[in-house]
This record gives C-alpha cells, sequence and structure tokens, in this order.
C-alpha cells in the first residue's frame, strides 16, 4: 500500500514535509498507519462538490489515543499542521488539507467502548460510523436519534466537531444535545479525559461544548459519550399536500399540540424539489395525485407499548384539513411505502445534482420567519437571475431550510455558478434581517469563513480569536477553517 519516503531527492520531487518528521510518524505509526499513496490519497483530498482540492501528500490513521497524541505532538513541534478528518462527507471543506498539510482520519478508531442501559449511554471511539452507533443502541432496545443522509460514513468525531443537525432534531436536538463528554487531543498533544456520564455537572466552564461545533480547530475528539433514549415501539408517517408554507407552520403547531409533541421529523418539500425526484431518483412514486405547491413529510413516534399513532396521526390530518391547513395527505401504510416518503425526502440533494448546477444555502430563522424567508429569498434571486429554478426543502420544524437553487434551464452551468458568491449574500442578508444564521447545521470549515466575518457581532469573532489562540498558539490545528488564516 504506501510506497516509503524517498531519500533520493534527485528521483522525486522534494516532499512539502520534513523527512524526518515523516520518517517518525511512520515509525510511530506503523505500515497500516499511514499513507503516501496517490491512489488513497485522491479519495482524502477529494470534496465531494467540488469546490476544494485537497493536496495533502500524507495521510495517517492512528489506531489509539496514544497514537494521536503523538502525531499531535510530532507536529506540534515540527510547525507542521494536522487536519483531521472522519467520513469526509462535510458540507464546507473543513477537512479538506492544503499542500504542506497532514491529514489525520481516525477511521481505525472505531470501537464502541460501552454500553450503559441503566445510564442510557454509550462510550465510543470518534472514527464509529454513525450508523454503526444506531445499529448498537437499537441492539440493546435504545435509539442514539442522530440521523442524516451520510450516516453510512460520517463519522461520530466529524458530526461532534460539526455539531450535526439532521431528521430527529426537533424531537432530541442536535449533536451538541446528545453528548455528554469528550476525550480530546490538544494541540501540543495533551489528552483531555473529559469523557462523563453526568447529566449534570456544573464546575466551571463546559469545556465539553468548546469542543463541539469547533471543526477541529481546537482540538482532536478521540471518544465521545453518547446519550440514548428508549427505542421507539410505534411510528406513523405521513405525506401531506398544502398551498402555503405559512399552512405549513400551521400544521406544525397544530401536530405538537395533537401528538403531545411527539414529532420526530417535519420535513418541508418544495413542488419543485418533488418533482426533481420524481425524475431522477429511481423507483421513487408519487404518494399523492394531489398537485400543489408544498408537500410536507411527517413521522410521529413513541417508545410506549400500547400507543395506536396511526389513530392519532389520522385525527390530527383530519383536523388539519377541516381547518384548512392542508388539502390532501396520505399514510403509510406499510415499511414500503414508509421507505418511499423517505426517499423522496432524502433523494432531494442527489437529484439536484443530476438537474444540474445549484447554488445551495443551508441557513436557519426563527421557525415564524420561515415563510418570510422563502418568499423574500425567491423574489430577489428571481431579480438578479431570470429563470433560476428555487428548490426549498428541509428540517422547517427547525427553521432549518436547505434554501437551494437550480441553474435556469437554458443558462450554461458555469455563468450560473459565477453567481454564487452575489445570490450568497442576498439570501445571507435576508436571513440576517430576519434574525437567522448562515450556518444552521454545515458548520463554516473554509466555505463560509468570510460570511462568518461579515455578520458574526465583531465581539464574537474576537472571542473565537482569542479562543483559538489560546488553545493553539501554533495553529497547527486545521488552520483557516472557522476562523481567517492570517
Ligand atoms: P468530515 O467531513 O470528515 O469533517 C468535518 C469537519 O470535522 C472538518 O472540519 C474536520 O476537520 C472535523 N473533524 C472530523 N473528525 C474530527 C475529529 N475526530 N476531531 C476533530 N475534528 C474532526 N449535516 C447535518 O448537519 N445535517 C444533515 O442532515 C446532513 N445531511 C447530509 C447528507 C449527505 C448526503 C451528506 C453527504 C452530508 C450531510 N451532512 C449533514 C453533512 C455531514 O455529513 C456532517 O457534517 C457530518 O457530521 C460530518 O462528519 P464526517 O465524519 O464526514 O466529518
Amino acid at each position: 500500500m504506501s510506497a516509503p519516503v524517498s531519500t533520493d531527492t534527485t528521483a522525486t520531487p522534494p516532499l512539502p514535509l520534513p523527512a524526518d518528521l515523516v520518517a517518525t510518524l511512520q515509525a510511530t505509526l506503523g505500515p497500516k498507519g499511514w499513507s503516501m499513496d496517490a491512489g488513497v490519497l485522491e479519495s482524502h483530498n477529494r470534496e465531494a462538490r467540488g469546490k476544494f482540492a485537497g493536496a495533502a501528500k500524507m495521510v495517517l490513521f492512528p489506531a489509539s489515543t496514544d497514537e494521536v497524541a503523538t502525531c499531535v505532538r510530532l507536529c506540534h513541534i515540527a510547525g507542521i499542521a494536522l487536519v483531521p478528518q472522519g467520513g469526509n462527507t462535510g458540507r464546507c471543506g473543513g477537512a479538506v488539507a492544503k499542500c504542506g498539510q497532514i491529514l489525520i482520519n481516525l477511521a481505525r478508531m472505531n470501537q464502541i467502548i460501552d454500553i450503559d442501559a441503566r445510564d442510557f449511554t454509550m462510550t465510543v471511539q470518534a472514527g464509529t460510523i454513525l450508523h454503526r452507533i444506531q445499529q448498537a443502541a437499537s441492539d440493546h432496545d435504545l435509539l442514539f436519534p442522530l440521523s442524516l443522509g451520510a450516516q453510512g460514513s460520517c463519522q461520530i468525531g466529524g458530526n461532534l466537531a460539526t455539531n450535526a443537525g439532521g431528521l430527529n432534531v426537533i424531537r432530541y436536538g442536535n449533536t451538541r444535545d446528545l453528548v455528554l463528554g469528550v476525550e480530546v487531543v490538544l494541540a501540543d498533544g495533551t489528552v483531555w479525559n473529559g469523557l462523563s456520564k453526568l447529566r449534570k455537572d456544573n464546575t466551571g466552564y463546559d469545556l465539553r461544548d468548546l469542543f463541539i461545533g469547533s471543526e477541529g480547530t481546537l482540538g482532536i475528539i478521540t471518544a465521545c459519550t453518547l446519550k440514548l433514549f428508549p427505542r421507539p415501539r410505534h411510528l406513523a408517517t405521513a405525506w401531506v399536500a398544502l398551498g402555503s408554507v405559512d399552512g405549513a407552520l400551521d400544521l406544525l403547531a397544530l401536530a405538537r399540540r395533537e401528538t403531545g409533541d411527539a414529532i420526530a421529523a417535519f420535513e418541508l418539500i418544495s413542488r419543485f424539489a418533488h418533482d426533481l425526484c420524481l425524475r431522477h431518483i429511481q423507483n421513487c412514486v408519487n404518494p399523492l395525485q394531489t398537485v400543489a405547491p408544498w408537500y410536507v413529510m411527517i413521522e410521529i413516534t413513541s417508545s410506549r407499548p400500547h400507543d395506536d399513532l396511526t389513530s392519532v396521526m389520522e385525527g390530527l390530518l383530519e383536523r388539519a384539513l377541516e381547518n384548512g391547513f392542508i388539502t390532501d395527505a396520505t399514510l403509510a401504510r406499510s415499511d414500503a411505502q414508509r421507505a418511499n416518503l423517505w426517499a423522496l425526502r432524502e433523494g432531494i440533494p442527489g437529484a439536484q445534482t443530476r438537474e444540474g448546477g445549484s447554488i445551495k444555502h443551508d441557513v436557519s430563522v426563527p421557525v415564524s420567519s420561515v415563510p418570510a424567508l422563502i418568499e423574500r429569498g425567491i423574489a430577489q434571486a428571481h431579480k438578479r437571475i431570470p429563470g433560476i429554478r428555487p428548490c426549498p426543502f428541509g428540517h422547517v420544524g427547525d427553521g432549518n431550510i436547505h434554501f437551494n437553487f437550480s441553474q435556469p434551464e437554458n443558462m450554461p452551468r458555469e455563468t450560473f455558478l459565477a453567481q454564487w458568491e452575489d445570490l450568497n449574500r442576498d439570501i445571507h442578508d435576508i436571513v440576517a434581517d430576519l434574525g437567522g444564521s448562515i450556518s444552521a447545521e454545515h458548520g463554516i470549515g473554509q466555505l463560509k469563513v468570510e460570511e462568518l466575518v461579515h455578520y458574526a457581532d465583531p465581539a464574537k469573532i474576537r472571542l473565537l480569536t482569542a479562543i483559538k489562540q489560546a488553545i493553539d498558539p501554533k495553529n497547527t490545528l486545521n488552520p483557516g477553517k472557522i476562523i481567517p488564516d492570517k
């Protein structure tokens, strides 16, 4: 697999890394613990959206916290930057390394350390794939509720580092709400063991929360203790047609009251997004013949043994129809029908890719402001790019809209994409005006560094910079992410 570092400088171009550091890292980690092979590096340097090109010449695969600590210490002494990488599914270029930086990927640290059914906790190494954690919880009749489209390949360390959101936030919160403790390797190689099963601990600043959402800029998360929940025994899933986004908010408020806050997912889908899925995603079936400008997919769950959620959902939909909040609805009556509804929702990003170029915004506003955001955003986008095709969808129950736009039918892809930053600024201005956030769940990475500086309170930028300088004074952990590189 891995090619050794050549010492014959006439045969190969010089490495952008000190040869003695490379040799020590190789000796420390052993043959399975590193690669400089072009084929291996290609996949680790690739960023799915193609906006950033990685240029790392070395990727490390440590097998333990001690090995991570040694690598970090060696790089810190040598002044070489390390870029932590999980499943490389992030949307903001956070796990992309420049030439002269080294990637450190935790894929080999994938052990489930402990599942405690009395404390309702699970402790895992940071390289564990999210889907495996969900499965392990389920095997113990428990639930780990974090759920997102990339769950088959993202790592829990990456989920913590980006404070990932996903489909169940409305019920269980985002990653930050699901973590009790973390183990972190700091910039100089010190290990902070903050693993804990405590639900209450008021002993000073919350360091755990400092590392969650820090995108690899403050430390490398090597393990974590997660909260578990009773596994739902019943669920009901419906697909609903509506005339307006306002109607979706009325439905949401009604659903919260009628179901005793049992909503596990409440996803808004525009007609355009719905049609794209039916056009591009194989085997997707139209669940409702009613043509409507908007749809909502709603799922309710319960862990109580005798709940009849089908009746609860039917009652909710009847009341929503009576009140004029919705125009039609259908309930999934089998696993296959439910899977079809989820395929329609989760197929949207892939379907949009097949439709051509798209400009994306992962934004949030107070739930009550979602209709204003969509109305004002679409009007402004049409003004800037006539013929643009808005494709809003997302976790409307959390005020988090993936406010995407597909290219006009007759415009070359490149001409459209050249307007990415201008359109971003238009939409982000509206978001800011509505008291929202320019990054609801994907983070800042390198994609939104300038946008953060533009929109954040200067006091916040000063605090972020001061924290980074205090914890990583040599700037050797993921430089240039979140905070601008000097
Ligand atoms: P990576 O992409 O490898 O890294 C992301 C960031 O975390 C980088 O800055 C990296 O340096 C840092 N990092 C990674 N591991 C560590 C570690 N151990 N210690 C410190 N820093 C680390 N996100 C959502 O929030 N909600 C969604 O619904 C959602 N849906 C998605 C659907 C699809 C199809 C895809 C491709 C992505 C989706 N994402 C979503 C984005 C992405 O999956 C998440 O951001 C995920 O949490 C990233 O995990 P990862 O392991 O792939 O991290």
